[in-house]
């Protein structure tokens, strides 16, 4: 039977925090599908090329494709799609060729490579996933401290939700993580005025170029919210 198909995770940016487990594997690959984000402004650049290229990877294992990124997923769907059918297809032709699908931060954590990994499920694959670090773990790290502890929880929003659920999470006694902070920066500056008795963390590109990470609420509504943006707020603990 075949080799499954390996779901490799980046971790967030920093190439030292991808797992020996995951870089091993990539060591030993034939063909890495690797995602080339394409902005609308027709820029093109790939982090997670850059972590691999950086840890020894060589190019000629690198099978990049084009993902269009926009907020009509159409071109993205379309790009998964084709990654999929060349994976099956290559599979029904027999090749032995080991493949990964890499994806950023976790690959089982609001991770697009699901699309692709849809497709091949449906097709009969079998998939192993490479669990990673996630951004808002590593975010959390540089804030420093427990991220949740003792009978806390932990609900993470991905960006956009209703007006009751905002409004549910920030009364709560829990610790909240927002991702894609560029969906919802005049919900977080409203919240953050409402409710300033919590503790703010803003991070943006953590671990990559650019990084920056504050926690004084007042530079943090001076920021634009970039799509790779995070926001942690803690309910005031003792
Ligand atoms: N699979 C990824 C999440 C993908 S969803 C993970 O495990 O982290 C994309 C969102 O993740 C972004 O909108 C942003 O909120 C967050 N993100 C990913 N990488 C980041 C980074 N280096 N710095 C800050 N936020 C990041």
């Amino acid at each position: 039977m075949r080799e499954p198909i390996y779901f490799v995770s980046l971790g967030p940016g920093d190439p030292e925090l991808i797992t020996l487990q995951a870089l091993r594997l990539l060591e030993r690959c034939d063909r890495i599908y690797t995602p080339v984000p394409l902005a609308p402004s027709g820029r093109r650049s790939s982090k997670a090329s850059e972590i691999m290229l950086s840890l020894g990877i060589r190019p000629e294992q690198l099978q990049s494709y084009d993902l269009p990124m926009s907020k009509q997923r159409d071109g993205a769907q379309a790009a998964y799609r084709m990654v999929a059918d060349e994976i099956i297809r290559l599979s029904r032709e027999g090749s032995t060729e080991r493949i990964a699908v890499v994806a950023e931060g976790d690959s089982g954590f609001y991770s697009s490579s699901a699309y692709i990994g849809d497709h091949l499920l449906e097709a009969g694959l079998q998939i192993r996933q490479l669990a990673g670090v996630p951004a808002f773990i590593a975010s959390n790290a540089l804030v420093g401290g427990q991220l949740v502890q003792l009978e806390e929880q932990l609900r993470v929003i991905p960006g956009e939700a209703s007006a009751e659920e905002w409004a549910e999470a920030w009364q709560g006694k829990h610790t909240i993580v927002v991702m894609k902070g560029s969906l919802c920066q005049e919900e977080i500056l409203r919240a953050m005025a409402l409710y300033p008795e919590r503790q703010w963390h803003y991070l943006e590109f953590v671990g990559q170029e650019g990084e920056y990470c504050s926690s004084d609420v007042a530079e943090i509504s001076q920021r634009k919210f970039p799509y790779f943006s995070i926001i942690i707020s803690k309910a005031r603990r003792g």
